[in-house]
């Protein structure tokens, strides 16, 4: 059980930049944030404390940063700055919550309870990978294969090169008629013979002469040492196989929220499991609960736009710690 029964002013679950940000802002404001930071995992797909910006090499489009910064030294200086201002960290999971009664109650991966009389939840969401060895080898290493084209796809690396996006929704239509400005030639492919895009997504990549459909196709498997060369394609029909080369791999296929803690918390998820915030800001359906960045984000899942809910998860707590 929690040492003592202390009551956490403002406890924070998960440490990727809406966490972070939620912290410094709380700990500015005298709240004492106490922040969960969840422990590395590595099945089924890497998982590490700091958030999807640590399988990430580059980030060059967070404002100030014009040289660019890697993601784990970016998440770093987050939580550098987060506990400068006194932010206390504990690398533990939240495995249960009780939300019924105030103080909530938050049971940790090292079975003790934590007492909190706000909470902010600030797990994200891990991009869905096909599962392949070489695929997470090569994207962990920066070796060409990502889950996110608005991030790395500016690179020059990628540049006038052929380039492949895997998925049929509106993630991969999106994915690819962005990497088609860069690119020689971008290849969508999908398991199936139509698409599941919105028409309107659909139409722009199909009448883009530089995006190339590669239809009933599965990446089977991704081949290089340091860097993607080729991809190893099966035709879901006749099960044929063949090489296709690509200097980039983007794997366009869903994300999921990190949510699955809170089952049985009666807090609000919609039907892909993203917790439900009112109205553009971080109040979720339950009185001092707060939600910010790509755990109730399904659209922008940019560290800019967690952070900046970060940031609106702290003055909501805050707000309503001083109102009751
Ligand atoms: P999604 O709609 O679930 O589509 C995932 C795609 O990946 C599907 O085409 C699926 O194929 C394919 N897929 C799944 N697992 C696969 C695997 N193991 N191997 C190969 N292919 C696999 O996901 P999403 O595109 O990320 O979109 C999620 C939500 O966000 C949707 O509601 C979407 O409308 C929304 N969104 C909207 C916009 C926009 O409007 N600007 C942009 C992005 C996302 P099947 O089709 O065969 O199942």
């Amino acid at each position: 059980m929690s040492a003592g029964g202390d009551v956490e002013k403002v406890v924070i679950v998960g440490s990727g930049p809406a966490g972070w940000t939620a912290a410094i802002y709380s700990a500015r404001a005298n709240l004492d944030p106490l922040c969960l930071i969840g422990v590395p995992r590595t099945d089924p797909a890497p998982v590490l404390p700091g958030g999807q910006l640590m399988l990430t090499t580059e980030v060059e489009n967070y404002p100030g940063f014009p040289e660019g910064i890697t993601g784990p030294d970016m998440m770093q200086a987050f939580q550098k700055q987060a506990e400068r201002f006194g932010s206390r960290v504990r690398g533990v999971d939240v495995t249960a919550c009780e939300f019924g009664e105030r103080p909530f109650k938050l049971t940790t991966s090292e079975n003790d309870v934590v007492l909190a009389e706000s909470v902010i939840i600030a797990t994200g969401a891990t991009a869905n990978w096909l599962g392949l060895d070489n695929e997470l080898r090569l994207a962990t290493s920066g070796g060409g294969v990502s889950a996110c084209a608005v991030c790395d796809g500016a690179l020059p690396m990628f540049r006038d090169q052929p380039l492949a996006v895997v998925g049929g929704g509106d993630s991969a239509m999106e994915e690819a008629s962005y990497l088609a400005k860069f690119a020689s030639t971008v290849y969508v492919i999908h398991r199936r013979d139509s698409l599941r895009a919105s028409q309107a997504m659909q139409d722009r990549v199909l009448s883009n002469d530089r995006i190339e459909m590669v239809w009933n196709s599965q990446v089977v498997d991704v081949h290089g040492e340091k860097m993607i060369e080729t991809i190893e394609l099966e035709d879901t029909q006749t099960q044929e196989r063949r090489h296709l080369a690509v200097k980039g791999l983007f794997i366009a296929i869903g994300h999921t929220p990190a949510t699955s803690f809170l089952e049985g918390s009666d807090i609000q998820l919609d039907d892909e499991g993203y917790v439900v915030v009112k109205g553009g800001s971080s109040h979720t359906n339950l009185e001092g609960v707060f939600a910010a960045g790509d755990v109730a984000d399904p659209t922008y899942r940019q560290a800019i736009t967690a952070a900046g809910m970060g940031c609106q998860a702290a003055l909501d707590a805050e707000r309503w710690l001083s109102e009751h």
